[in-house]
């Protein structure tokens, strides 16, 4: 089912993946045709390593829908060149629209996204101690720092937000145990929400499809960060259970959303 919000349909973000994946490079139109075709309109496609950053430019060239972001993602760092940070940099100038992403916890390309006011997605894994020193140090992004797919104690959620952070949740938060789950929901504020797919490497496996809404559960409700203290809920047209609270922009914020067919 889609979600639909004032007859129309609830535009979706899939705020990370990495569609220039050459094992999906044979279908990968098709799969952005069905992904747009279903209600995404944007995707935050993240580089990995200076040999994909070319061909997630021409992605942004010819996909309006795609974000490009370039960095260099932990996985890649044994291998990277001598001159990959100047070729980072130099990337990062010459599309403007483009993103830091995605980067080990480590301070210079942090600092590079910083100093450019570029949104950085960030690979955090058991590094939440790091990421809290350097940014005390750093101080705050002001045009965010995404958390891809979040998984870190609920306890680090408003530390990180105060720096500029959004909290973006893949299919392996369904891992998680639901006590555990809820707490970390319950310290996100609404207008600091993401969903990624994290595709092709998502799980579990699933299309924007799977998607849909459930009953607000009350427990879960967080007060957000501050900026959305005059948002009121609405009820979903067609869908009387279901409550969608809209920023002071009047755009829609994702409320509570869940993925199907686990
Ligand atoms: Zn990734």
């Amino acid at each position: 089912m889609q979600a639909m919000v004032g007859g129309g349909r609830l535009p979706l973000f899939d705020a990370h993946c990495h569609l220039q994946d050459p094992r999906i490079a044979h279908c990968m139109p098709h799969l952005l045709t069905a992904a747009v075709e279903a209600g995404v309109r944007w995707f935050a496609v993240n580089g990995t390593s200076e040999q994909d950053w070319d061909v997630v430019r021409k992605m942004g060239d010819t996909y309006p829908t795609v974000i490009p972001c370039f960095g260099l993602h932990p996985w890649y760092v044994a291998n990277r060149s001598p001159s990959w940070f100047s070729t980072l940099q130099s990337k990062l100038e010459a599309v403007p629209t483009a993103a830091v992403g995605e980067v080990e916890v480590l301070k210079k390309q942090l600092q590079l996204a910083q100093t450019l006011q570029r949104p950085v997605a960030v690979h955090c894994v058991n590094a939440f101690g790091s990421l809290q020193d350097i940014l005390q140090e750093m101080g705050t992004f002001p045009a965010g720092i995404i958390m891809h797919s979040y998984s870190g104690p609920a306890e680090m959620v408003r530390m990180l937000a105060k720096y500029g952070a959004y909290f973006s949740f893949s299919g392996f938060f369904t891992s998680m145990k639901v006590e555990k789950a809820k707490q970390v929901l319950l310290q996100v504020p609404l207008d600091r929400i993401l969903l990624e797919t994290d595709a092709p490497d998502a799980f579990p496996r699933l299309d924007p499809s799977n998607l849909y809404w459930v009953p607000e559960d009350h427990a879960s409700s967080s007060k957000g960060s501050g900026d959305n203290s005059n948002a009121e809920d609405h009820a979903i047209e067609g869908l009387p259970n279901l409550n969608v609270q809209h920023n002071q922009a009047g755009a829609p914020i994702i409320h509570l959303v869940t993925i199907g067919n686990v």
